[in-house]
């Protein structure tokens, strides 16, 4: 009873905003914004935005662009907005539109009633590009894709004026009020700012703003055919939403005198860009592009398979939202790209997840142990800490029995040195039961695989301590036959078996990285009775065997498959230590 009120709250504050956290480090953003507001820059607002292209799932790097917006906003009482920014009709679809919303919420964080998307803000657009063209701003190009590019010069090469370049205002707005009617082909004219066909900046050489598309947009339908490049959306609808910071990744650093170009060209509200480094991680790609390409091909099952650096992905492999908002702080932001150590994650999982997980005793690779004194019909019902962590989450009963599972690899028939498991006439200690010393081991005749381990076992060592207080350094774990029931339970190792591995040779190709031991499949497993009654998504400790998460695609009730969601061991907290000491 106590245990399930106990995950009872849990899964409440799973779904609790995240917290504003306790006087977080500074970083350069914070800097600026809380000069801003010394400043009293913009009347001392912070509004920011998190603006994903509905074009793929959330993964782990939009986590950090997440924590970041809404993380920044929540610290100094402003705002932050979800806005899709969904501009490009071809590639977007509702079904990730709800996914991000889904995965934004279940991290911690709300826009309460502020859900933009960019295709609101056409209407507004387009007058805007009326305007830049009645101030001679913005003209008409005739100039084919291959040809704009050919035109526009290379880093060390200034660009050539489009021949279109001069065309009066008139002609203009007369071009491009029929280029929105659908006149004309696809492709076959653009909007173009009349900047500086010389600029060092590539991105200033009259950049496009408008194209011919003529596709069916997932909220617009078929209202437009013309649709406005990332560059003339974005900052427009950071201005049109009052967003005073708008942080987005390095890539876009030149982009921003063009973002600012057309502010100022428009004397509307300017916002500030803010750029940092987006987060890497080894041993996965995070690229949507690429994640795109390991569904549709088959390499994962789906976009939250729990190999997949997604949110979603995370989410099934058992991670809380709490350890990913715990990642997103210690990395931190800066101005200069880095890998991340994947190791790291998944310390900040194993940090949270020893607080909460409730520990059980599952068999992983079952081999049969008797007990030849206990007696046949006897069954005890032994008592069990639920976690040695946090005593409020109570004990259960396990019961135990004169036969039971334990672990095949927990028995050398010839061991090792420093074998502390069970051996030929070894003794060890069963968790919560009793010392068990072994007596015999039978063998299959014609593969000598062991059948069947025999002890005996120290009747006055119940709750694991013998009268003489005799010590033995092994403890395993196990179930009792007659009550265990079988599980599938899945172990994940990474999804690539390179460090880097979008570090290819050239034209191969990254998914010859993958690492085909990624999943491995226990089909016959076996469980404390008491996880019949497990939950999609209730999360555990296997004993010995590290953390669990009760799959929420394939399970039933009464029938949970368990996926392995990090192993005990923490290899940063190793780092860390190592780190330390070399220090010192
Ligand atoms: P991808 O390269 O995976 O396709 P994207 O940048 O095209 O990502 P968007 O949907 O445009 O994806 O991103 C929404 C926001 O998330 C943007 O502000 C973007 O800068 C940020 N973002 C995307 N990837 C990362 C990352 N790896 N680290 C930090 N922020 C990121
Ligand atoms: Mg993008």
């Amino acid at each position: 009873m106590k245990d399930e009120v106990k995950k009872k709250e849990d899964s409440k504050n799973e779904e609790a905003a995240a917290p504003a956290t306790v006087t977080p480090p500074s970083n350069f953003i914070r800097d600026i914004i809380e000069r801003d507001i010394k400043e009293g820059k913009n009347g001392g607002r912070i509004h920011t935005r998190f603006p994903p292209e509905p074009n793929g799932y959330l993964h782990i790097g939009h986590a950090k662009s997440i924590c970041l917006n809404f993380g920044l906003a929540a610290e100094y009482g402003g705002l932050c907005n979800l806005r899709f920014d969904d501009t490009n009709p071809s590639k977007e679809e509702v079904e990730y539109v709800d996914s991000i919303m889904k995965d934004v919420r279940w991290l911690g964080f709300d826009w309460e009633d502020r859900l933009f998307y960019a295709s609101d803000y056409f209407e507004k657009l387009y007058e805007y590009a009326l305007k830049l063209i009645k101030k001679g701003k913005a003209y008409v190009c005739d100039l084919s894709a291959d040809e704009i590019r050919e035109y526009r010069g290379t880093l060390t090469e200034p660009g050539r004026n489009s021949p279109y370049r001069d065309r009066s205002v008139e002609e203009n707005l007369d071009l491009f009020e029929r280029m929105r009617k659908g006149e004309f082909p696809d492709g076959s004219r653009t909007l173009r700012a009349k900047i500086d066909m010389s600029s060092p900046n590539l991105n200033l050489r009259d950049p496009v703003m408008y194209r011919i598309l003529k596709a069916s947009h997932h909220r617009t339908g078929d209202k437009w055919c013309i649709y406005a490049t990332y560059d003339w959306a974005h900052g427009q609808s950071d201005s049109i939403e009052g967003i005073t910071h708008s942080i987005c990744t390095l890539e876009f650093e030149d982009h921003r005198p063009l973002y600012d170009w057309f502010i100022e060209q428009l004397g509307i509200f300017h916002s500030q860009q803010i750029e940092f480094a987006r987060l890497n991680l080894n041993y996965t790609v995070i690229s949507k592009r690429k994640l795109l390409q390991l569904v549709e091909e088959g390499h994962v099952t789906s976009w939250d398979d729990p190999r997949m650096p997604t949110i979603s992905g995370l989410r099934r492999r058992g991670y809380t939202p709490e350890s990913i908002r715990d990642f997103c702080e210690r990395i931190g932001v800066a101005k200069k790209e880095s890998t991340v150590d994947i190791a790291l994650l998944e310390h900040c999982l194993r940090e949270d997840l020893n607080k909460r997980a409730q520990r059980v005793m599952v068999v992983l690779n079952p081999v049969r142990l008797i007990i030849d004194n206990y007696p046949e019909d006897k069954v005890e019902e032994l008592d069990a800490v639920n976690n040695p962590e946090d005593e409020s989450m109570g004990i259960r009963k396990v019961p135990f029995s004169r036969v039971l599972y334990v672990e095949r690899e927990d028995f050398r028939d010839d061991p090792p040195k420093k074998w502390f498991r069970l051996a030929p006439g070894r003794e060890v200690r069963l968790k919560h039961a009793y010392y068990v010393t072994c007596t015999d081991v039978v063998k299959d005749e014609h593969t000598g695989e062991v059948v069947e381990l025999h002890c005996t076992y120290d009747p006055e060592s119940r709750g694991g301590w013998t009268k003489d207080n005799r010590r033995v350094k092994g403890t395993m774990h196990w179930v009792s036959t007659a009550h265990a029931f079988p599980v599938e339970v899945r172990l994940y190792d990474n999804l690539f078996s390179k460090e880097d591995p979008g570090d290819v040779e050239d034209n191969a190709d990254f998914k010859a990285n993958l690492n085909p031991k990624s999943l491995e499949t226990l089909a016959s497993c076996q469980a404390e009775p008491g996880l019949k009654q497990a939950k999609p998504g209730d999360r555990y400790q296997f004993l010995r065997q590290g953390y669990f998460c009760v799959d929420t695609g394939d399970s039933k009730p009464g029938s949970p498959v368990f996926n392995r969601t990090a192993t005990l061991r923490d290899t940063w907290a190793k780092i860390e230590r190592t780190q330390k000491a070399s220090e010192e």
